[in-house]
């Protein structure tokens, strides 16, 4: 047998399984990438305690390494947070209105002439851009620039001060002249007020869009939840425009107003440019998050140290002669809890052919456990202190014969020794034993 286990540790501690250390390790990285990153705190807490969950019910049945399956699961959880697939924007109704609302300062004017040019050039739509930011001058000028831009109209009433009246006008004229998509920018304040809601739920209520957005800067951080939830409450808007997402900005926004309103991010704005729009993707914006080149270089970093501890206490234990049973136990239980053995096995590359021979059944480590449970602490850790009579003890406890126990005594003395041999030839071929 200890021929079979020396084989079996080769192969497999490389790919062991997910134990706690190494998630509660993992996650704190994980928890501090999404602080980092903007999310809420409540929101990093509860994510990590389901991605702890997840983790420890893991099958290590993957080619992949404990610290790479940490990665995927926390990926998989980030993006499944984050709507799994993305959501693309509805496009039914003659003409389709699409209805901006959002703080001022959002984006909601540079985002409408972005969705203009991304629907007449992807989609082939005749687009009617529309002002009803009667408030400033300057925000229909601006409109009317980002229209001369990507060669779209801007309908727009000088001196009128109703937005609901010039929102009506305008889908007249789009049907009048052929336009088969509506957007319909609107004006912002710098914070949540009564007015602002009134008028955009006006607006909405009288033009009934088959899309409203709400656009948000994604570098507003914890603001852009509450900014969501107020708007929602109010609009109960279709989809998230998430905008400012260009430079380092590492967008926990997403996680946090997704979580919060439960309404799919549909787009990211990433520059100033016409051309700087992007369908949301949850599983870049996943990686995004987690800033993933750093995670994945934690992960296997705390993986790292969790093995080389363990190693390197092990090895103390046989350059002391005090490894005993216990470490035995551990040893078995590490394997099984890998789940069947050789269909783990038959999954690392290469190992299938190298283990073909050996037999490794899980039945097989029963004996030995119930042996080893039989016997008290100090057998444990001195097996010397075993004698015939302890044997015949110890037998009748775990339902075996002595002539099992000797055997397992047997094996266990072998393997000692060989630990004891592979030291001798110096604790780096050990560790990289330990390690696979
Ligand atoms: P509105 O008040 O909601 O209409 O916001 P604007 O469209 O006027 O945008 C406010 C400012 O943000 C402008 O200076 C825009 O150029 C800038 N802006 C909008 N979207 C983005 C973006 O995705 N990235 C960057 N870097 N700037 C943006
Ligand atoms: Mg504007």
């Amino acid at each position: 047998l200890s021929d079979k286990l020396d084989k079996a540790f080769h192969v497999l501690k490389g790919h062991g399984s997910i134990t706690e250390i190494n998630v509660a390790e993992t996650l704190k990285e994980v928890r501090r990438a999404l602080l980092d990153a903007d999310v809420n705190f409540k929101i990093a807490k509860n994510f990590t305690s389901t991605v702890k969950e997840k983790a420890l019910g893991q099958d290590v049945l993957t080619t992949l390494n404990p610290g790479q399956l940490m990665v995927k699961i926390v990926k998989d959880e980030l993006t499944e947070l984050m709507g799994g697939d993305s959501v693309g924007i509805n496009l039914k109704g003659s003409p389709t209105v699409i209805l901006m609302s959002g703080l001022q300062g959002s984006g909601k004017t540079t985002f409408s002439g972005k969705l203009a040019n991304f629907l007449k050039t992807k989609k082939s739509k005749q687009v009617l851009l529309v002002g009803c930011d009667v408030y400033r001058p300057a925000a229909i000028n601006q409109l009317k620039v980002v229209g001369e831009q990507v060669g779209v109209e801007v309908y727009a009433e000088e001196g009128n001060m109703n937005p609901v009246e010039i929102a009506q006008n305008a889908i007249k004229h789009a049907k009048s002249t052929g336009k088969n998509v509506v957007i319909i920018d609107t004006a912002g304040r710098l914070a949540v007020d009564e007015e602002m809601m009134k008028e955009i739920s006006n607006i909405h209520k009288a033009v009934e869009p088959q899309e409203t957005l709400f656009v948000v800067d994604s570098m507003t951080g914890q603001d852009a939840v509450n900014t969501a939830k107020a708007f929602n409450d109010i609009l109960n808007f279709d989809g998230v425009v998430l905008t400012k997402l260009d430079g380092d900005t590492r967008g926990g926004a997403a996680l946090s107003i997704k979580s919060v309103v439960n309404k799919p991010i549909k787009f990211i704005g990433t520059g100033e440019k016409m051309e700087a729009i992007d369908v949301f993707h949850p599983d870049r914006m996943a990686e995004r998050i987690l800033g993933m080149g750093d995670v994945v270089s934690l992960v296997e970093r705390a993986q790292e140290q969790y093995d080389e501890e363990e190693a390197r206490r092990i090895q103390k234990k046989i350059a002391k002669n005090q490894f005993g049973f216990d470490d035995f136990l551990k040893q078995i239980q590490q394997i099984k809890k890998m789940g069947n053995m050789k269909d783990l096995v038959g999954m690392i590359p290469g190992a299938g052919k190298m283990m073909k021979d050996v037999d490794i059944d899980d039945d097989a480590f029963k004996g030995i456990e119930a042996i080893i449970h039989s016997m008290t602490p100090a057998e444990r850790s001195t097996p010397s202190l075993i004698n015939a009579s302890r044997k015949k003890r110890i037998a009748k406890g775990s339902g075996t014969n002595v002539q099992e126990v000797n055997q397992l005594m047997k094996q266990f003395d072998q393997m000692s020794k060989m630990m004891k041999m592979m030291q001798g030839g110096g604790g780096k071929k050990m560790m990289q034993m330990m390690k696979g």
